[in-house]
C-alpha cells in the first residue's frame, strides 16, 4: 500500500512509511488456505518491496496450481529485476500505462516513464517473459487506445483495458460519461475488430469490452462476484472483497462474502468475472501476443 508514484486519482502514495512495520513478511500460509488459481501481486508499487521475491516465491513454493501476475507501474522494472521475478514464479507482468508519451509521466508523476516502460517491456518480451501493459480508458485517452494496442502488438506484448473509476479516492476527472459514449462505441468497435485479426494482444473478452459502454450508461446489472470469485488481501493481512472496500478482518476470519449488488467499477478483474465462458472466450485463452 506504499507506492513512489504520485497519481491524482489514488492515495496509495500517501501511505505512511511507518505503515512498514506492519507489513507481512510472507503470504504463503494465506495462499496455501485459499488454494486460489490466479494470484496478483499489486500495489501500490510491490517493487518497492526489497523482499518481493521471497514473498513471490514462498507463495509459488506454496500452492500447486496456479497463474502468477504481478502489477507495476514500471518505474523500477528493469531486466535484470523481471529476470529475478520471473525466476521466483511471477508469470506475467502487468505493467500500468495509459498513454503512449509524457502525460504518462506526469499523471504518474515519474519523469521518463513511459519511454522507460516501452523499451523495459520489449526487452523483457525479447528474453521470454510475459508482459502485459494495464490501460485505463478515460475521458482524455479514447483515442490512444488503438495507437497503444498496436504498438503492443508490435512488440508482441498484451494488452488489458479496463474502466477508470473515481472509487480509489473520489477523483471524477476522467470519468467517461454521456459526452464520450459515441467516441467509445466507436472504439470498441476497433477493438473488436482487432481482436477479430489478431486474437492474443487483447486479453479482454468480447463481452468485457461490448460492456463497457453499457457501464458507462449506468446499465449494468449483474451483481459483482467480487468476494466470492475473487478476494483481496492487504500487507497486513486484512481481507476485502476487492481492493476499493475497506477490510473486514484478518483473512484467517474469512468464512465467505454474500453477493453484492455494486456498480463502483469496472475494471477487468469485475467485468471478466462474470463474462460468460463462450467460444470466442476460449480462443481468448489459448491465444498469445
Ligand atoms: S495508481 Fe498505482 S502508481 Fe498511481 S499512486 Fe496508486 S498505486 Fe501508485
Ligand atoms: S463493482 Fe465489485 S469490484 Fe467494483 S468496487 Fe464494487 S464490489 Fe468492488
Amino acid at each position: 500500500m506504499r507506492c513512489n508514484a504520485s497519481c491524482a486519482f489514488c492515495d496509495y502514495w500517501k501511505t505512511s512509511p511507518e505503515m512498514k512495520a506492519k507489513e507481512l513478511t510472507s503470504f504463503a500460509d494465506a495462499a496455501r488456505a485459499f488454494d486460489p488459481m490466479l494470484i496478483t501481486w499489486t500495489g501500490g508499487e510491490p517493487l518497492l518491496r526489497k523482499d518481493l521475491e521471497e514473498l513471490v516465491n514462498a507463495v509459488d513454493r506454496a500452492i500447486s496450481t496456479k497463474w502468477t501476475t504481478l502489477i507495476t507501474h514500471g518505474g523500477m522494472l528493469s531486466l535484470e529485476r523481471a529476470r529475478s521475478l520471473w525466476d521466483a514464479g511471477v508469470g506475467q507482468f502487468s505493467i500500468s500505462l495509459d498513454y503512449l508519451d509524457e502525460r504518462h509521466d506526469k499523471a504518474r508523476g515519474i519523469p521518463g516513464l513511459s519511454k522507460k516502460i516501452l523499451a523495459n517491456a520489449e526487452a523483457i518480451r525479447g528474453a521470454g517473459m510475459t508482459v502485459r501493459f494495464n490501460t485505463v480508458i478515460k475521458d482524455d485517452n479514447l483515442d490512444d487506445v488503438m495507437p497503444l494496442v498496436r504498438a503492443a502488438a508490435a512488440m508482441r506484448v498484451g494488452v488489458n483495458l479496463s474502466v477508470y473509476t473515481d472509487f480509489k479516492n473520489g477523483n471524477r476527472d476522467h470519468l467517461l460519461g454521456a459526452a464520450h459514449q459515441q467516441r467509445l462505441e466507436e472504439l470498441v468497435r476497433e477493438l473488436l475488430a482487432f481482436k477479430k485479426q489478431r486474437r492474443g494482444t487483447l486479453s479482454n473478452s468480447d463481452y468485457y469490452l461490448e460492456s463497457i459502454p453499457k457501464y458507462v450508461r449506468g446499465e449494468m446489472k449483474e451483481p459483482c462476484r467480487s468476494g466470492q470469485e475473487t478476494v483481496h488481501i492487504d500487507p497486513y493481512g486484512g481481507i476485502r472483497r476487492c481492493p476499493d472496500f475497506p477490510v473486514d478482518g484478518h483473512w484467517k476470519d474469512y468464512a465467505g462474502y454474500a453477493p453484492i449488488k455494486c456498480d463502483r467499477c469496472f475494471y477487468a478483474c469485475r467485468g471478466e468475472a462474470q463474462a460468460p465462458l463462450r467460444v470466442d472466450r476460449f480462443l481468448d485463452l489459448v491465444a498469445s501476443p
